[in-house]
């Protein structure tokens, strides 16, 4: 499903790795980890002006037509006030500014508000979070961004029409191929229904799949919290290794016909942020669009079978 050309260098291997279904390639440098430029600074967010925090939100963010927000739980979901798709929400997760380990309840009273906002829009939904402000969120206060559009974005559009192809060509579905190939490989991470994944050709560092057992956004519920308990096992993994900014989108089929896409989400880790605003993102992420991975994804669930051996 995925193709590995290897190049010596001076210092190593490069891997040229490329999936068939999307024709998406990527790099992967294991050297280049050795840079270190990851290095954990704690940066405090003020909440100080936050249009997020409690006091602020009701006269600093927008209603739905109907003049209300949805709140479930601790969440709070509006419109987005600069939106950049058809439909655009955002959801504020938490009350806290800043929030130093995500409940259970919390994620997935935030994901319904998010789901409710979104159901009633015709088109492809996702599901997004960009966790800290060297992740891409331009506010601090930890909240999801729902996008509805009547068109998908690239990466699932390239999913949707390679499901729909390999589907006629070979008469099954890629998703249902791909769990069999990957359940119990060197990439596989945990879970059953909902199969998560170190992914063989990553979009970017340490990223996660996981694979849903459901095609559209309606469907989620069942599996609500059997997700975020995934969610919260990989960002676990994820600040265990030093890292604590990442992005997350989870992209849903839209309402009727089934051409052989089903839902899934990816995670990806990020660089910290830090004082001299050192990116993770170069010209080969934003201009030639094809990402260089330091941790190969093999090498991520080797180290995330390594961590769940040592906890309790
Ligand atoms: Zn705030």
């Amino acid at each position: 499903m995925f193709s590995v050309t290897e190049l010596k260098t001076g210092e190593g291997t490069l891997q040229y790795r490329r999936e068939w279904i999307t024709g998406l390639s990527c790099r992967v440098s294991p050297e280049r980890i050795k840079r270190g430029i990851d290095q954990s600074v704690p940066v405090a967010y003020s909440p100080n002006g936050c249009p997020f925090c409690p006091d602020q939100l009701p006269s600093a963010t927008p209603v739905f037509p109907g003049g209300e927000r949805i709140i479930v739980g601790e969440s709070v979901t509006f419109p987005n006030l600069f939106p950049f798709a058809a439909w655009h929400t955002v959801t504020v997760i938490s009350r806290d500014h800043t929030v130093g380990d995500f409940s259970r309840e919390m994620l997935a009273d935030a994901i319904r508000g998010s789901i409710r906002s979104l159901q009633d829009q015709k088109g492809y939904p996702s599901l997004n979070w960009n966790y800290l402000p060297s992740a891409g969120a331009s506010l601090a206060h930890p909240h999801l961004q729902g996008l509805v559009d009547p068109r998908p974005s690239l990466l699932p559009e390239r999913y949707h029409s390679g499901c729909e192809q390999y589907l006629r060509g070979w008469g099954s579905l890629y998703w249902d191929d791909l769990r069999s190939r990957e359940r119990d490989g060197p990439r596989y991470l945990f879970g059953d229904e909902i199969l998560w994944l170190a992914h063989a050709v990553p979009l970017g560092e340490r990223e996660v799949r996981a694979l849903l057992p459901l095609r559209t956004m309606g469907e989620m519920e069942p599996f609500l919290d059997t997700f975020v308990d995934g969610l919260r096992k990989v960002m676990g993994f994820y600040r265990s290794l030093g890292t604590a900014a990442f992005n997350l989108s989870l992209f849903f089929d839209r309402r009727g016909e089934d051409k052989g896409f089903r839902a899934f989400a990816s995670i990806i880790a990020r660089i910290n942020p830090n004082p001299i605003s050192l990116s993770d993102s170069s010209f080969m992420e934003r201009l030639h669009l094809e990402p260089v991975i330091l941790t190969a994804p093999e090498d991520v669930a080797r180290m995330f079978r390594k961590k769940r051996q040592r906890s309790p």
